[in-house]
């Protein structure tokens, strides 16, 4: 037997090696899904498959290089290299790229981020003179998303005589109609949103049997983690992927299905049963992740649920300590318990930072916790919030590059215009919008042919857009002949950006400066990784990596050995030694938002769920009695969540206090009364006041060390790289900051690295 299959046990080697037609793993937390997806890739191209006909779908790009790097190192980096293994929104629209002209999209499409569809249809809303309070960009968006992930057209959106219904009910009976403009002014300029990755994909599938036919000879295996949250529009793509060969594999859990607001269906699995008839059913049962008290608290949690496909799941490791419940007198006390239990995990256990996650409901808590951090002087990292690439300056160079690679892209035309101020006012731009509205163009080729629009403009306006359009079109033809670096250097520099950071040394402009500086790093990293895998490195592949980070992503090499704040959405599939899962309180988690239904309470619990599983060594529940909403103290009730865990698996600490039984109709069917003991937590005084640490989240590209140690770094050294693990350095060339080394991975293969972002560790 080869070497890796000895690292699976016998049902999870049933399902790596069984990899003629389809099949479906259903499984517990922890129980080794993801593992055997990966081992089933390796075992595919140890036997043989070339790469490039195996596809992979994950749900975040660190899954999938995490997958990726324990593949390469069974069958070596330049197989794994060549794999489609990706998230969904990544590996289709590199698909869209290469067929966007058979749709009527020019290849180098921009993607649009949430902000820039907000603000689209913010103004559809204006020009259609609708009231901004009812028809909310958000809510407006929401409707939109949810209809695109249903593959449900503008024209088929009329007919849906629910949806119609659902917008009349809610005052926004117009949707049908922004969502026609929408799509349509998005087609016009070029650009896709995150859900038209997906939609148009459908739609070339439909349209374009020969490029159905392409993919569905190219792709002989197909795999999809986290299959349970899927959407019908991602469900659709696959099976039409899958036809040809039927080598489908897709794993899951039922019981960690959290994202319905967003389109997933459960039901994909229950599919997948009548589509594939004849499909196998692997079972794991075995957790290898958790303590047996953490996994027999997860199954007596999950055992609430009406809704769920039976499974057993049990561990053999250690039976491990009971789930600590605190009790906390506000949301600031609550703070400071965490912050201190893990100081004395720490002391006490030996953890490092990164063996601690604090888990909440939703991104607002975390500042709680963050100011708790800082405080003490503990480092850690933020995932969701404001990621490095929706600061301001990014966004705002980032919006030239879209502009350069695709002019007609109008939300970034509108961002950059007049940014730096170039006097081109905002009545302008309103005519420039209704122009293109009204002749059917896009906003740049009004631009273009401002001098033969009348007299819209007078002579001094009409030369100020002359220039900007010079300039742009002046950025499109460097984009043939400069690097990307060269290309972003120059952008930041002609388009006035660099001159508007640079004007004072205010913290805040050095700050911005830096970021600045971080991103052309970013690039530079970018480009390098990208040619040592082998990939495309224009500016137009960078902006679409960027576009297409989700929120595990937003990490960057400084950030390893930190304490993780995340929401519960975003742990899914992570693991941590111990997991904090704070503001566990009726009307936060569950959420008073899901609380009047049976399946709004079924999928809160689900949530609950993968919270606990996500710990490997300890679980801590945390809940306040009193917590700021809305600028004002209020008082909290614990969640009914903690009284359904079975005694057996609990401990508390904290003042006496009652769960009462929530007042729901969909509260468990069982609710027991718990009394909480023990002795009050206090907020410990001492702590370290001194060193006050900004930890504020870098991008994943945007990491660089500041001071470099290429000084020391000598061939023949044994160094380890983050990445790609050991290796022997073989020369070092170039001088800094760009001095390269070679260095020959044990399991990676010969790399070159820049030596100011390769942080290589000398052994
Ligand atoms: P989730 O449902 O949370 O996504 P999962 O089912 O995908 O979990 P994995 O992440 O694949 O589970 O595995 C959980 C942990 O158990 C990982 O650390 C993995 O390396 C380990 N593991 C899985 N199978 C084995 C095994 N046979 N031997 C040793 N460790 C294993
Ligand atoms: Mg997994």
């Amino acid at each position: 037997m080869q070497s890796y299959l000895e690292q699976l046990n016998v049902s999870q080697r049933e399902a790596v090696v069984n990899t003629k037609g389809p099949s479906l793993v259903i499984a517990g937390a922890g129980s080794g899904k993801t593992r055997v997806l990966t081992y089933r890739i390796a075992h595919l191209l140890t036997q043989g498959v070339p790469p490039h006909r195996i596809l992979a779908l994950t749900f975040t790009n660190k899954a999938a290089r995490e997958m990726k790097e324990r593949i390469a190192s069974i069958v070596g980096a330049d197989v794994a290299r060549n794999l489609w293994m990706g998230t969904f929104h990544s590996i289709f629209a590199r698909i869209l790229r290469n067929e966007a002209e058979r749709i009527g999209y020019p290849s180098s499409f921009t993607i649009y981020d949430t902000a820039d569809s907000k603000s689209l249809v913010k103004s559809i809303v204006k020009e259609m003179k609708l009231n901004d309070k009812e028809y909310k960009p958000g809510a407006v968006l929401g409707r939109i998303s949810a209809a695109k992930n249903d593959l449900v057209t503008p024209a088929s959106y009329v007919k849906d005589q629910h949806r119609m219904m659902e917008d009349q009910a809610s005052k926004r009976g117009l949707v049908y109609e922004i969502y026609t403009r929408y799509m349509r002014q998005c087609y016009k300029s070029g650009v896709m949103d995150f859900d038209d990755l997906l939609l148009n994909t459908n739609i070339l599938f439909r349209d374009h049997s020969e490029a159905l036919q392409k993919y569905q000879n190219i792709f002989q295996y197909v795999m999809v983690d986290e299959y349970q949250d899927t959407n019908y529009s991602q469900y659709i793509i696959i099976k039409k992927l899958a036809e040809k060969h039927s080598n489908i594999c897709v794993v899951g859990d039922d019981a960690q299905s959290i994202y319905s607001f967003r389109g997933a269906k459960i039901e994909n699995i229950l599919n997948f049963r009548n589509d594939y008839p004849d499909y196998k059913l692997f079972k794991l049962e075995q957790n290898y992740r958790s303590t047996q008290t953490i996994v027999n608290a997860a199954n007596s949690i999950i055992a609430k649920n009406s809704k769920q496909i039976k499974k057993a799941v049990f561990s053999e490791n250690d039976i491990g300590n009971k789930i600590k419940i605190h009790n906390a007198i506000s949301d600031i006390e609550e703070g400071y318990i965490v912050i201190n239990d893990i100081k004395q995990k720490r002391l006490k256990a030996n953890y490092e930072y990164q063996d601690f996650a604090i888990l909440y409901r939703t991104n607002a808590q975390s500042r709680i916790f963050e100011e708790a951090l800082r405080k003490a002087s503990m480092p850690y990292k933020i995932y969701g919030g404001l990621s490095f690439y929706q600061r301001k300056e990014i966004k705002d160079l980032l919006a030239y590059c879209r502009v350069t690679i695709n002019p007609t892209d109008q939300e970034a035309i509108k961002r950059i215009i007049n940014y730096p101020a170039r006097g081109i006012g905002k009545t302008t731009v309103e005519k420039l919008e209704g122009a293109a509205a009204a002749s059917g163009k896009s906003m740049w080729d009004v631009l273009v042919g401002i001098d033969n629009a009348g007299n819209l403009f007078n002579a001094g306006t009409r030369k100020k857009l002359n220039s900007f359009v010079g300039m742009i079109s002046g950025f499109k033809a460097g984009s043939t002949q400069l690097s990307a670096y060269d290309l972003v250097t120059e952008i930041a520099t002609q388009s006035g950006m660099m001159k508007e950071l640079y004007q004072d040394r205010s913290p805040e402009n050095v700050s911005r400066q830096e970021n600045v500086q971080e991103l052309l790093n970013g690039i530079q990293e970018f480009t390098l990784n990208r040619t040592e895998e082998g990939g495309e490195t224009g500016l137009v592949n960078f902006l679409e990596e960027v576009s297409l980070l989700t929120d595990q992503d937003n990490e960057s090499e400084d950030d390893i050995n930190k304490v993780t704040l995340m929401t519960i959405h975003s742990s899914k599939g992570l693991e941590f030694k111990n997991v904090y899962v704070v503001g566990v309180e009726e009307g936060l988690f569950p959420s008073n938002m899901t609380i009047e239904s049976e399946q709004g309470i079924e999928e809160e619990r689900r949530l609950f769920y993968v919270a606990v599983t996500r710990a490997e060594d300890n679980a801590t529940i945390s809940f306040a009695r009193t917590r700021y909403k809305f600028g004002e103290s209020s008082f909290c009730r614990p969640s009914r969540f903690i009284g359904e865990i079975d005694d057996e698996f609990v401990e508390f600490s904290g003042d006496q206090i009652k769960i009462a039984a929530p007042q729901s109709r969909f509260s468990a069917s069982s609710q027991p009364k718990r009394s909480f003991g023990s002795a009050p937590v206090s907020p410990k005084p001492g702590y370290n006041f001194k060193k006050v640490s900004n930890n504020a989240p870098t991008g994943k590209l945007g990491s660089v060390s500041k001071g470099s140690p290429t000084g020391n770094l000598q061939p023949g050294m044994t160094v380890e790289h983050i990445r790609f693990g050991r290796g022997k350095i073989v020369s070092i060339d170039g001088q800094l900051p760009n001095a390269k080394a070679t260095v020959n991975f044990d399991n990676s293969g010969v790399k070159q690295l820049l030596l100011k972002f390769a942080k290589l560790k000398i052994l």
